[in-house]
């Protein structure tokens, strides 16, 4: 089959790789319709993420149709069309029972690798380097998934692929950065990052009651979207100094709840401390670039809450805590638990509550995912989202 391979930084290669077979009674194996390429794709394809081996493939947000399942799959047939989450989880340990899908215990078998950074593992990724279990990844012909029986979403007849493909990740990634805001009547919600999590945020945060949203960007087509479609004020952060344009806009307070929906690879202007990170990040001082998780703490409200579905991965420098502290903000972030988010929002787009397709901006076929790749990584063409179609 054809798989989107990782090279290295910047390099990525379209290969023909052995199709992927059952390893073990809970798989299935399915043909893949459309795929997307992720924002977190591209801390891959900037070399920011350790233990990535060359000729990994990537891709984390896959459907399509069910060709094969393995002699324990009870709910799955021949011919279904389904859904897959990025993350991989047993459905039986301690943390499935407890709703918190993307710790699950055992679907990482290189735990030990993550083991040394963080003291336990959490659940095995697809496409997402080898510390998160070495999965081959969904922008692929064809695409393993174990224990499919507890993740793959049954899709029914009708609804086109645009529809329900960002229930992979980015839909249930917005709405649960939404929900861990605990978002009350008359709240205003402030939202870093436009891409397609802050997207899905800025809708969540309506759907659960958010009075106002501002959305945060410096992509003038990404700012057009959050407007739009999401009903968002806007700021761009090149043209405006975002803490004091906060405080104004919030009666002196500063927002109820923040969301930083950009993570590790925040652009920042010229400001001093996103020069610092870069450089450091640069020699491996500092791991990731933080500066947008700096200002969310620095912006929120007293009381207030931090959500933080952008992804950080190592030892982050300069993290106001004292200011955390002594606004006793709450903190809340993670991994998605996708498993627990995907039906009930499957459900709201059935009702019509929301229609996930806007987001799409670039339809490419697998082949063309190095160009993918680089249109989406310098966001050319008013790239937001590209689905990949085998
Ligand atoms: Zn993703
Ligand atoms: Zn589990």
């Amino acid at each position: 089959m054809k798989a989107v391979c990782w090279y290295g930084k910047n390099t990525v290669e379209v290969e023909t790789v052995p199709d992927p077979a059952i390893l073990n009674p809970h798989d299935a194996i399915i043909k893949i319709t459309s795929t997307a390429i992720c924002g977190s794709d591209l801390h891959l394809y900037d070399g920011y993420i350790p233990t990535m081996q060359k000729g990994d493939i990537l891709g984390h947000e896959p459907m399509g149709q069910v060709v094969e399942v393995g002699k324990e799959i009870k709910k799955l047939n021949k011919g279904d069309r389904v859904v897959v989450p990025f993350t991989i989880s047993c459905g039986r340990c301690f943390f499935c029972q407890n709703d918190q899908w993307s710790l699950c215990d055992n679907t990482n078998p290189n735990a030990w690798m993550a083991e040394k950074i963080y003291g336990t593992s959490p659940a095995g990724l697809f496409g997402y380097s080898h510390m998160t279990g070495g999965y081959a990844g969904g922008q692929a012909e064809y695409l393993r998934v174990p224990f499919a029986d507890v993740g793959a979403l049954k899709i029914p007849d009708g609804m086109p692929d645009d529809q329900v493909l960002f229930l992979s990740d980015v839909f249930p990634t917005g709405y649960m950065a939404a929900e861990n805001c605990d978002i009350q009547a008359g709240d205003t919600v402030a939202v870093w990052g436009c891409g397609p999590v802050g997207q899905f945020a800025i809708k969540s945060a309506y759907l659960l009651g958010a009075e106002r949203v501002i959305a945060i960007d410096r992509v003038p087509e990404r700012l057009r979207m959050a407007q739009e479609h999401g009903k968002a004020d806007t700021l761009n952060f090149n043209d405006e100094d975002i803490f004091d344009k906060l405080i104004e806009m919030t009666g002196g307070r500063g927002p109820d709840r923040c969301i930083d929906a950009v993570g590790t690879e925040a652009h920042a202007g010229g400001s001093f401390d996103a020069v610092l990170d870069k450089a450091k990040a640069s020699v491996l001082l500092g791991t990731d670039r933080p500066h947008v998780l700096r200002q969310a703490i620095h912006s929120c409200r007293k009381g207030g809450t931090v959500s933080i579905p952008g992804v950080y991965g190592g030892f982050l420098d300069k993290i106001p805590f004292g200011a955390a502290f002594n606004k006793g903000l709450t903190l809340k972030m993670g991994q998605t638990h996708m498993h627990k988010y995907m039906q009930p929002l499957l459900d709201r787009i059935q009702k019509h509550e929301i229609d996930p397709s806007f987001i799409i901006t670039h339809r490419l076929r697998l082949e063309d995912a190095p160009r993918g790749y680089e249109i989406f990584k310098h966001k050319q063409d008013g790239c937001i989202k590209i689905v990949l179609k085998p």
